[in-house]
């Protein structure tokens, strides 16, 4: 932290203490944390244990009225804030040294019309919260691959999920939002109220407004799908992708797959003998009927010999917490993606090479298949850019020793530098573990959203994000 920046930290710090936060107290439903209370360290603390701040004070919100406090107290007392859903992006930017986080998790409240198709969840819920008030009414919100994400920071920044090529992104399946602006408003955006706002959350992250509820159109999903997942020895690699790529060319909308390269883990679930063997997986949802979609997924489990094959029927909650494992809280995350526009033989050779030198075996690249509906919303309609890459590349640096940061975290940068002459430029901001937003959008939504960063945030109060600078 520079000089500058700790001095000002100390200030704040001084304004969020006991007497500082008085007047906002008396107007506070939920909690008001400081440290040494007891929660305190729960509450300030995010999923990726690389990221080590800790801030003056946490709000941890009951309701709108209380975020429109909060914000209006940062506001007024130029105080840091940042903004925490699942706390679960990789930048650790839920939380902050010396500021307050404006903590949302206590409203994760998710309420279903099934008639209508249509769910309202606070902006603090996970898509575990939003899975289990949806699917005993078959019906599904596009979210995320793991269960315990948030489904703010997620949706704001776009959303890939299994029914990303049926359905879109989790953002192209919002139908309305409650934000509180920076100056402490509450306001509705949606297709019909605040156009230009519902523009910009949907894709441009946390940088206008803390939002309070996330209203999703719903879909029949499950309850039970045909998923796929096969590994398959990385010697075969080659074969196996190019296996893939070609099934991906003609694959239906209702299939989405990602590709994961990695090491087996010496876990229960997977055979003894195989435990430290590197691997080519695909994992493939169908989210049609079991009938359908059985046949379907059939050739990505005959791509070579496989490891094992855990394919079959399954609940669509099971699956949409089935990676959770992979993630614990507290271990080190340095992630990076790309938006490819081709994965020739070249691209998969160079994958595989990096699959290969991945420091840790904790660490995964992956390939997601885009397209299908994601791809049929037009790059200008949302903020959410990136719609026509066929794939996109995470490299997932995944490890436990400090000393080992530097390795993982260049072995990511340099798995995106040998990847970029795939590229079309641009990354994924939910993927990004720089708080630097301009390599995740064009110029034209930089510009747009630089214009409706002024009007709504003009003071740069939500900076602690892929920031916009105000235009
Ligand atoms: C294990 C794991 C799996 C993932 N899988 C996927 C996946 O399958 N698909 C995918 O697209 N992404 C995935 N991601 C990336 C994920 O989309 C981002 O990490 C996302 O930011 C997580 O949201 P969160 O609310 O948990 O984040 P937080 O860390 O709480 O918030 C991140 C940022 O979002 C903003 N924010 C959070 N809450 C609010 C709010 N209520 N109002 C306004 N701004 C807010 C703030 O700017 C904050 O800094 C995954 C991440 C992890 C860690």
């Amino acid at each position: 932290m520079a000089l500058q920046e700790t001095r000002t930290s100390a200030l704040r710090s001084a304004r969020t203490g006991r007497n500082g936060v008085a007047a906002l107290s008396r107007h506070f439903e939920g909690e008001l944390l400081r440290p040494g209370d007891h929660g305190f360290d729960e509450a300030a603390s995010i999923w990726n244990g690389a990221v080590e701040c800790r801030p003056a004070l946490v709000a941890r919100c009951a309701s709108s009225d209380d975020v429109s406090a909060a914000v209006r107290f940062a506001a007024k007392n130029d105080v840091l804030v940042a903004v925490k859903g699942g706390g679960h992006n990789v930048a650790g930017s839920a939380t902050c040294n010396g500021g307050m986080v404006i903590d949302l998790s206590p409203m994760n409240d998710v309420r279903v019309d099934p008639a209508a198709r249509r769910a309202r969840a606070g902006g603090g819920a996970t898509w575990a919260d939003v899975d289990r008030a949806t699917q005993p009414f078959g019906l599904a919100a596009p979210g995320g691959l793991v269960s315990r994400t948030g489904i703010a920071g997620l949706t704001l920044g776009g959303g890939l999920g299994w029914l990303r090529r049926k359905w879109g992104l989790s953002c192209d399946n919002l139908a309305s939002v409650e934000i509180v602006t920076a100056d402490g408003s509450v306001v509705t955006a949606s297709g019909k109220q605040n156009k230009d706002l519902f523009w910009a959350v949907r894709g441009g992250g946390g940088n206008f407004g803390v939002v309070t509820e996330f209203e999703y159109v719903l879909h029949p999903v499950g309850p039970e799908i045909m998923f796929c997942f096969v590994l398959y020895p990385a010697a075969d690699g080659r074969q196996v992708l190019r296996g893939w790529r070609g099934f991906c060319d003609t694959a239906p909308d209702e299939v989405s797959s990602i590709v994961l390269c990695g090491t087996v883990p010496a876990e229960e679930s997977f055979p003894e003998d195989i435990h430290g063997h590197q691997f080519v997986a695909i994992a493939a949802l169908h989210c049609g009927t079991v009938e359908e979609g059985h046949p379907m997924l059939q050739p990505l489990r005959e791509l070579a010999n496989p490891l094992c094959d855990f394919s079959g029927p399954a609940p669509y909650v099971e699956v949409q917490s089935m990676f959770d494992q992979d993630y614990p809280d507290g271990l080190r995350y340095y992630w990076k993606s790309l938006f490819l526009d081709r994965f020739d033989d070249e691209a998969i050779d160079v994958l595989l090479e990096l699959a290969a030198e991945r420091p840790s075996p904790l660490s995964t690249v992956d390939i997601w298949q885009l397209g299908g509906a994601m791809a049929s919303v037009g790059p200008k309609e949302t903020a959410f850019g990136s719609r026509g890459s066929p794939y996109l590349l995470g490299a997932e640096s995944n490890w436990e020793d400090r000393q080992e940061d530097e390795a993982n975290r260049n072995w990511a940068r340099d798995a995106c530098d040998r990847m970029a002459k795939f590229a079309s430029g641009a990354s994924y901001s939910n993927f990004e573990p720089d708080i630097e937003a301009s390599g995740c959008f064009d110029q034209a939504h930089l510009q747009r959203l630089a214009e409706l960063k002024r009007r709504y945030d003009h003071g740069n109060l939500f900076r602690l994000n892929h920031n916009i600078q105000p235009g």
